[in-house]
């Protein structure tokens, strides 16, 4: 069965997130809804979302709009119809109808519900119908999140079940979990509950909103929007419509009714329209008093608003062990929240599904957390956890570990993908070495180098790793939400708060030497990019052999937005594949101007459709939906060059000086129309020294190493200056960036 032409009905929040994904796949999609006005206005909101839905903005028009009544026709010529309409079964049932009056025979129809069980939808279905009629479950932002819950019915043709769960996996890129018909699926039931005795074990225990955060976020691999912050994201009127729905559907024995309950706080909140970051705030908002920003924050005992405070709860990895083990209220408060989502996600096997390990899987691809309940449970370690829990009674998969004390429980990962993934691979693989910035892994005959730092960010550590890994062929890939966010900033200011400015020295030349043991290395280096690929993390992927990119990247140069230019062999590539182009032929001043645009204003892109004309990607470099599928795909890179040569040197002609005036003259307009100030002169005018190649001229060639000299000289006199100091102290306080 062929997905050629997609309907979607319904064009709100997950009607357009699918058929924006669906454009991104390159299917053709319609979007219907009530009034043509709202699918219009749907796809308005497409093109303006933020972070963007398509992949290419120029295609918005492939997406078509109209209404159910003029428009319904469309549904006859489609191989697949999504209902993504309001979450109200009379409504769904009316369409239903509808569909299956007009669908084309054999054409799946699916639901996007998130609580509505399968066997009510499909109720006034024939046993034909029941056919070809599923959930797919997708999760918002759609682009963006893996998770795709499918879920059959009994009648299902389970051949047509399986190319619909190809498709999405291929095409549109999803970890596509078929699970059983049971309320919240795999990931909002475990998700939610986890979300909800996080929130609950704080009110008990008397923790604020911020240090719950602190500790239910990045310490225990939950993205840093931590509990509350999530709440307030969600929508605090939209989570108690989803633990109402919750409450109604699962008998009164699961242990999630505990957690369910009204809480007075919240219900005062959602009636004063505190509903969260929509709303007026919600556990958070922003004050704008007095004229400036103040994020404040929600005492949970008295329900008034204060200045929110940092927690630092010095704990910069995930370590587990280390954090239930914490003699403090924030170590009783790791346990209890883990040992619960531990104890409820065990105690749901076989009922939601026969596979703890989906239910891991769901909460990375469904909730970006780095590891599921199960692994928590391994990485504790199955003696340690039960010489802590205090009981387990009727839960048969406690009992049986138990029995077992099997440490080695766990086997295999994702195994819902046939997918050879990283996942699966580094269970296999050996463990070479590693510190703690990054591990290495040798599988068959090549290496693979896994950044481990927050946000992977690089420092000596990260440049060790890589360097040792050359020895055979390389792969540099990760499994977390970034590749790499670029150089460690707090690990810099830390050796610039002590004047230790020759650490900072060492450490950019151990950087270039090591981007320059990437590309001129025996073996091919390949660089496997999602998410952030920005700074440092650019300059590793610009100096790899070659690159296998997820389609969700932002990638760019950013270095100049914290008073810095990019000191890792940045410039010189950028001004290499600049000047490889007809225009810089005919004309020597282009590639120094064009690169001096790009990296003077930071520009990123937030796809490979984007990065290509910035010169960021090659047209060569592969660009995939599935993000699983980026190892098969440098694997097969590999494959395709067991005859690599490494390139040869680059050279580089510059005009010099005569390129700076025009340079400077930009550089003018700007300070003159208040675009920058200052130092963004001073920032902009070392960029422009760089990019003329120094004092030269168009003549004279210059090396490699004589760009990275340029570079390095460049960094260390911009690193030194208090104001650069003051941009990288602000941007690390507040992810924002200093004008001065
Ligand atoms: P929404 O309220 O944003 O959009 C619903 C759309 O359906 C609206 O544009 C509305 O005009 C349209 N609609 C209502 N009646 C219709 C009819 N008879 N014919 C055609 N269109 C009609 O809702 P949403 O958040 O996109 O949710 C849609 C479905 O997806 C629901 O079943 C919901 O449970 C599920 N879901 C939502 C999320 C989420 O995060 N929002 C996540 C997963 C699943």
């Amino acid at each position: 069965m062929e997905i050629k032409k997609v309907v979607i009905i319904g064009s709100g929040t997950m009607g357009s997130g699918i058929a924006a994904h669906l454009c991104n796949a390159n299917v053709p999609v319609t979007l219907l809804d009530l009034t043509t006005e709202i699918s219009t206005n749907a796809r308005d909101r497409i093109f303006k979302s933020r972070p963007p839905l398509l992949i290419d903005k120029s295609k918005i028009n492939n997406i078509k709009v109209g209404n159910i009544s003029d428009d319904f026709d469309i549904v006859k010529e489609a191989d697949w119809i999504v209902e993504a309409v309001v979450e109200r079964i009379d409504i769904k049932h009316q369409i239903y109808d509808k569909i299956f009056k007009f669908r084309k025979e054999g054409a799946i129809v699916s639901s996007n519900t998130s609580s509505i069980p399968i066997k009510v939808l499909s109720q006034n279905l024939t046993n034909e119908q029941k056919k070809d009629f599923c959930i797919t479950h997708f999760f918002n932002p759609v682009r963006y999140m893996g998770l795709l819950e499918i879920v059959k019915n009994e009648n299902n043709d389970l051949e047509k079940i399986n190319s619909l769960q190809k498709f999405c996996e291929i095409e549109l890129g999803k970890g596509a979990i078929v699970c059983n018909d049971t309320p919240g699926f795999l990931g909002n039931r475990v998700g939610v509950y986890a979300m909800q005795i996080a929130m609950t074990e704080a009110f008990k225990m008397k923790l604020t909103v911020e240090e719950a955060d602190a500790i239910f976020g990045r310490p225990m691999g939950i993205p840093k929007t931590g509990v509350f912050g999530l709440y307030d994201l969600i929508g605090i009127d939209l989570m108690a419509d989803v633990l109402k729905s919750f409450i109604k559907e699962l008998p009164k024995t699961d242990k999630f009714h505990e957690v369910a309950q009204e809480i007075p706080l919240i219900k005062k909140l959602i009636e004063t329209g505190y509903t969260g970051r929509k709303g007026k705030g919600g556990f958070f908002r922003i004050n704008k008093d007095g004229g400036a920003k103040i994020l404040e924050a929600l005492n949970l005992e008295t329900g008034d608003y204060s200045p929110s405070k940092k927690i630092d709860i010095k704990s910069e990895k995930v370590d587990l062990k280390k954090l239930i083990n914490r003699d403090d209220k924030y170590g009783k408060y790791a346990w209890s929240v883990i040992s619960k989502i531990i104890k409820y996600a065990s105690s749901l096997v076989t009922e939601i599904t026969d596979e703890f390990n989906d239910i891991d899987e769901a909460m990375r691809l469904g909730f970006n957390w780095s590891k599921g309940p199960f692994e928590m449970l391994e990485e504790i370690g199955v003696e340690n956890f039960f010489s802590k829990i205090d009981n387990y009674d009727g839960n048969k998969f406690l009992e049986n570990l138990a029995k077992s004390k099997n440490e080695n429980f766990y086997g295999e990962r994702q195994k819902y993908t046939k997918i050879e993934t990283l996942g699966k691979v580094k269970r296999k693989a050996q463990s070479i070495d590693g510190n703690s910035s990054a591990q290495i892994y040798q599988f068959k005959d090549y290496n693979i180098v896994e950044f481990t730092t927050k946000a992977n960010a690089l420092d000596y550590d990260s440049m060790d790793a890589l360097k040792k890994a050359t020895d055979k062929p390389l792969i540099i890939i990760n499994e977390s939400m970034q590749f790499s966010a670029g150089v460690n900033l707090s690990y810099t200011m830390d050796f610039a708060n002590k004047g230790d400015f020759k650490s900072i020295e060492k450490f950019i030349k151990y950087f270039q030497e090591t981007c320059k043991e990437l590309k001129y290395s025996k073996y091919p280096v390949i660089s496997a990019p999602s998410g952030l690929t920005l700074g440092g993390g650019f300059e590793v992927l610009v100096q790899s052999n070659f690159v296998a990119s997820h389609t969700n990247i932002v990638i760019g140069l950013v270095e100049t937005i914290v008073g810095l230019i990019p000191a890792g062999g940045g410039c010189k590539e950028m001004l290499a594949r600049w000047q490889n182009t007809e225009e810089s032929k005919k004309d020597p001043h282009f590639a120094p101007l064009k690169v001096f645009d790009i990296i003077g204003y930071g520009k990123t892109a937030t796809s490979p459709v984007e990065a290509e004309p910035l010169k960021y990607l090659k047209p060569e470099d592969k660009k995939i939906m599935n993000r699983n599928s980026l190892l098969e795909a440098s694997k097969q890179i590999l494959d395709e060059n067991r005859d690599f040569n490494s390139p040869s040197e680059l050279v580089f002609n510059l005009p010099g000086e005569s390129v700076r005036g025009e340079m400077y003259k930009v550089l003018d307009k700007l300070y003159n129309d208040k675009v920058i100030q200052d130092h963004g002169m001073e920032v902009a005018k070392e960029l422009a020294y760089v990019l003329s190649g120094g004092d030269t001229s168009i003549d004279k060639q210059l090396s490699e190493d004589d760009l990275f000299k340029l570079e390095l000289d460049a960094f260390m006199k911009l690193i030194e200056t208090s104001k650069t100091q003051e941009r990288i102290k602000h941007t690390l306080a507040t992810g924002k960036p200093l004008v001065n």
